[in-house]
């Protein structure tokens, strides 16, 4: 595929990112802060699906802390 198109879920994930506090990020590629919302595809034209890169992540846990472990292993008494 090829011409100007812009990737609506990479848009999304950007926009959520904004709500949750995480400005932009021009510099980071592979980051969904990074404001690239041209859509990528593998070798054989498929599409794929914008994911949370690192960074990310990282700037969701420092505003919010890492998340904690739910449903510790069931412990005998
Ligand atoms: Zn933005």
């Amino acid at each position: 595929m090829s011409g100007n198109f812009i990737d609506l879920n990479k848009i999304a994930l950007h926009e959520i990112g904004h709500h949750l506090g995480i400005p932009d990020d021009y510099g980071r590629w592979g980051s969904v802060m990074h404001t690239d919302f041209k859509p990528y595809y593998d070798k054989l034209g498929n599409y794929i699906r914008p994911i949370l890169g690192p960074d990310d992540i990282e700037n969701a846990q420092r505003l919010y802390g890492v998340r904690n472990v739910v449903g510790e292993p069931f412990r005998k008494s």
